[in-house]
């Protein structure tokens, strides 16, 4: 596999930087404090240190404060929260999609994310008839099982 480049990875956080910037609408996430690009810093809501992925579905926007005091304390609701930023990452269009899926994939996502479970380098997302394999960058790979239905 060819190793990623600088470049690759720098554009990558920028970009993941301003989604969430956008999506926590340039405030603290822990505590409101209103936040410019500069002094505006990610957090891991799942820590590094325990296997939380460099993911917009990660990745909160907060002050370097509250940053400095979460440290590497595990939320209780890192499950909840990641599935829910997953989803949202999704329907925003910030996670990019195996080609000529993206139909598919928003609809497994109404159907509702029920778990998550740490694989690696992959996070998978499980429905009850689907699941839905992400890298930091991307969704990598859908499985839909027999009783998948796109029709609603
Ligand atoms: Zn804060």
């Amino acid at each position: 596999m060819a190793a990623r480049c600088a470049m690759h990875d720098y554009v990558f956080d920028k970009t993941k930087r301003r989604y969430c910037y956008l999506r926590e609408r340039g405030r603290c996430f822990y505590c409101g404090k209103r936040l410019n690009m500069k002094n505006a810093t990610l957090d891991h809501y799942l820590p590094k240190t325990a296997g939380g992925p460099d993911s917009v579905y990660d990745l909160v926007l907060c002050c370097r404060s509250c940053n400095r005091q979460k440290g590497d304390a595990v939320p209780e609701d890192w499950q909840q929260h990641v599935i829910d930023s997953f989803c949202r990452a999704v329907a925003d269009g910030a996670l990019p999609l195996p080609p000529g899926s993206r139909e598919k994939v928003l609809q497994a996502v109404a159907q509702g994310v029920q778990r998550v479970t740490l694989e690696g380098e992959l996070v998978r997302f499980d429905g009850a008839q689907f699941s839905l394999y992400a890298d930091s960058h991307r969704l990598v790979r859908a499985v839909y099982r027999p009783g998948f239905s796109q029709a609603q």
